[in-house]
């Protein structure tokens, strides 16, 4: 049954009645199930029970490959794409309406929070779950309204374009997907890769902090392409010392970082001496300046200086033809089909790594 889903994957069939009619008529097929010719109700039960352990099936393929000398972890290009769930945003309600209607559905929203949470997560009365696929989240996008997606996110190893990891993000921002990403690896494989390579939507804190824990180097843009130079602040005419966590002024003052503000995070940074321009956000009584200094801003720098290493602004220039090919070939290979229907949706283990290539 495995070598037969397996095989359906790589030549584009999957439901269960089209792999049925492939065992009776198609030779490959034949071979493979040993000329058994099983019914459709058998792949859909084999798939339900079988969940869990397809799950493992794919990352021994990502084993194998790893054995073979393939899939190194040496880099590895993490994106996401917005596939549409098999749900329709009308047969959403909000929170706060099913609490009106308590009293028939109480346990039905029970068992959906249950799934559509975290335990112990609180949930907005306005946060909108879809009836048919807790992990979908609300996306809108312009000109083309609303609609539920799952926002799959895919870490491919950038040499042998095997995909190495996989979840879907609870989110449909992509922002904080590193950490996750990694973690799996780290489970999967006993190791993180060594650097991750993401586009802007993932250069933030999160990213930068999720990388030093596991020791990877992170390759990540700070702007969307095309919009370089636009929208550069205040701090960003200033030059920073990493080592000695201080700012420089175009004017050459020296801003000493000061403290951090509990209630947000920022970073105040003082100025040595009484300033005479303006570049400073406020002044205090002594005539000193004090930046104020968004964490996100350090993690910017930081990603830029670390996109300035040798190699690494061609090795990001390479994401865009690994993995942008991974989603472009799953969409096209499975269509609508792929929606949900492979092995569960949490996971989405129907990633067959062997697609690509
Ligand atoms: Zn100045």
């Amino acid at each position: 049954m495995v070598k037969v889903i397996l095989y359906g994957f790589t030549v584009g069939i999957f439901s269960s009645r089209k792999l049925q009619r492939a065992c009776q008529e198609n030779l490959a097929f034949k071979y493979l199930a040993g000329m058994e010719t099983p019914a459709f109700k058998t792949f859909i039960e084999f798939r339900r029970r079988h969940r869990e352990d397809m799950k493992a099936v794919f990352v021994s393929t990502v084993k194998l490959a790893r054995a073979l000398g393939l899939a190194r972890l040496g880099a590895v290009a993490l994106d996401g794409c917005k596939l549409g769930a098999n749900t329709s945003k009308h047969k959403a309600m909000s929170y706060g309406r099913m609490q009106e209607e308590e009293r028939g559905l109480k346990a039905e929203i029970e068992g959906m929070l249950k799934k559509a949470e975290h335990p112990g997560e609180p949930i907005e009365g306005k946060k909108q779950i879809p009836f048919a696929d807790h992990d979908a989240r609300c996306h809108s996008k312009k000109g083309e309204g609303t609609e539920y997606v799952y926002n799959a996110q895919a870490g491919v190893d950038m040499e042998s374009r095997i995909i190495v990891e996989n979840h879907i993000e609870d989110s449909v921002q992509d922002a904080h997907a590193a950490g996750p990403a990694l973690e799996n690896m780290e489970r999967d494989f006993g190791q993180p890769p060594e650097k991750l390579v993401a586009d802007a939507g993932y250069g933030n804190k999160d990213t930068l902090e999720a990388c030093r824990e596991n020791e990877v180097t992170p390759v990540c843009a700070t702007r969307r392409e095309g919009k370089e130079g636009a929208q550069a602040g205040k701090l960003d005419s200033f030059s920073y010392e990493r080592g000695e966590d201080l700012f420089v002024c175009p004017h050459g003052q020296v801003f000493d970082s000061d403290h951090e503000r509990p209630k947000d995070g920022k970073r105040a940074y003082r100025s040595r001496e009484v300033v005479a321009c303006e570049c400073s956000h406020y002044r205090t009584a002594d005539g000193r300046g004090v930046i104020t200094v968004h964490p996100g801003h350090l993690a910017k720098r930081e990603f830029n200086r670390i996109m300035g290493e040798a190699g690494h602004k061609e090795l990001y220039r390479r994401r865009k033809c690994t993995v942008e090919p991974v989603f472009g070939q799953i969409e096209d290979g499975m269509g609508r089909w792929w929606r949900i229907r492979c092995f569960g949706r949490r996971s989405l283990a129907g990633w067959p790594p062997m697609l690509n290539y």
